[in-house]
């Protein structure tokens, strides 16, 4: 390591290493800061991901495939279930060596990466900020560069500290729990899907197969709702009832952003990416494809105004992520706005009226079709989703 980059990327999660290897491929001479001691882990993730999405940077590939999906059964407040095929295929991931694969990938593209490499502070010179304070194997250690790209997750503080205000609203922040259960048994190519105010009032919890006999059991909840009674505890109360004999080989809680994206991911120098962005599908609440989408348009841009010479310039990767998702995000928002005020009458009614369609067509939006068929009171819902 020298003491002087064209760009410090901080965090090695997907959205960091995206954005390293496309600034690296764009001919910027890069660095990643990884505070943890290796990429990867500690794994806060249900690891669900889309073919679509992921082929747009990685050829799948077995050693990070824990499952291959192709359908997901939605379970209503009362029981019943309707499985549905998903529009193409998704993966559950093994996110501890996909994160470390997408590490390699910027590498591969010269990208240089250290972990252990905690990064505490900018470093500013007469109030410009030129670089990043660090610690690197407890060593205090200061390094330039011209731009910072802060991939540091949903508690990011580097943001902040180029003074973005990053906070998200606390009615948009999903409090998560999830356990990864073994011996059980699981549907292999399945996503399972629980609805309802006793199971995770105003989210919902899922169940995502690795492997036949093993799962990540999880659930989000609006963080209003889990100061009642916590995400942990109405997870727990579902894997008694339904996996009493699990071994229970992890817990995790974290919170996702499922908001809008933050009103300000550029800031002189400094951009935001991934999580710390808020780039995340305000209705499902995932993030790794979104966030690799972010740090890709965010790493091409920040090299082209290092190539450039113009910093002025970063100022596209905003225009160019709302051309490309952002704009999505917003429709996402006011959807799921309109879903969280779905009665468990309602989300029953939706179940009802699937049962009724013949089993080759039950996709997503032909159950959303007949549902508002067969109730159309829901209309009103729906119409809210585009007048806001
Ligand atoms: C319970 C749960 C389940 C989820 N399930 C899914 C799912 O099924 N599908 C999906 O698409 N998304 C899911 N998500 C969301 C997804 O995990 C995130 O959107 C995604 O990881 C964001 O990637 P990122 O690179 O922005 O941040 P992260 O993956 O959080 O990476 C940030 C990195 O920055 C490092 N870092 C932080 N601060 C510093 C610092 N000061 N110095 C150096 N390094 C630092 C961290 O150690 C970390 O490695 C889930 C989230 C949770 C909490």
């Amino acid at each position: 390591m020298n003491n002087d980059y064209d760009i410090i990327v901080v965090g090695a999660g997907p959205a960091g290493s995206t954005a390293a290897r496309y600034a690296a491929a764009g001919g910027a001479k890069v660095l990643i800061l990884e505070k943890d001691r290796d990429v990867g882990y500690p794994v806060r993730c249900g690891e669900a991901v889309s073919h679509e999405g992921i082929v747009q940077f990685i050829t799948p590939d077995p050693k990070w495939i824990a499952s291959t999906v192709t359908k997901f059964r939605l379970v209503a407040p009362n029981g019943k279930s309707v499985l549905p095929k998903l529009d193409g295929t998704g993966y559950v991931l093994e996110r501890r060596i996909f994160d470390y694969e997408l590490a390699k990938l910027a590498a591969n593209e010269g990208a240089e990466v250290i972990t252990k490499a905690y990064v505490y502070d900018l470093l500013r010179e007469n109030g410009k900020i030129v670089g990043v304070k660090t610690l690197i194997k407890d060593k205090k250690t200061e390094i330039r560069a011209a731009v910072i790209i802060a991939a540091d997750g949903v508690e990011s503080r580097i943001g902040k500290m180029a003074g973005i205000d990053t906070t998200c609203h606390i009615r948009d922040m999903e409090s998560c729990a999830q356990m990864t259960l073994s011996g059980i048994d699981v549907e292999e190519d399945v996503l399972e899907f629980y609805l309802g105010d006793s199971i995770s009032p105003g989210g919902y919890l899922w169940v995502f197969p690795k492997g036949k006999h093993t799962a990540n059991v999880g659930l989000g909840l609006s963080v209003e709702a889990a100061k009642k009674k916590s995400a942990i505890k109405y997870l727990q109360e579902f894997v008694d009832r339904k996996y009493p004999n699990a071994a229970m080989l992890t817990q995790i809680a974290g919170g996702v952003p499922c908001a809008k994206t933050n009103p300000e991911i550029v800031k002189g120098n400094v951009i935001i990416v991934g999580d710390a962005a808020h780039q995340v599908n305000p209705v499902s609440g995932g993030g790794i494809i979104s966030g690799m989408i972010g740090g890709m348009i965010g790493g091409q841009t920040a090299a082209e105004s290092i190539l450039s010479g113009d910093i002025n310039h970063l100022q596209e990767y905003e225009k160019r992520w709302h051309k490309r998702l952002g704009w999505r995000h917003e429709i996402f928002y006011n959807i799921k706005d309109a879903i969280a005020g779905f009665h468990d009458d309602t989300l029953n009614d939706i179940c009802n009226s699937a049962l009724t369609i013949p089993e080759e067509k039950r996709t997503l939006g032909g159950i959303f079709r007949t549902a508002l068929w067969n109730k159309p009171s829901m209309i009103l819902d729906v119409a809210k989703v585009f007048v806001s």
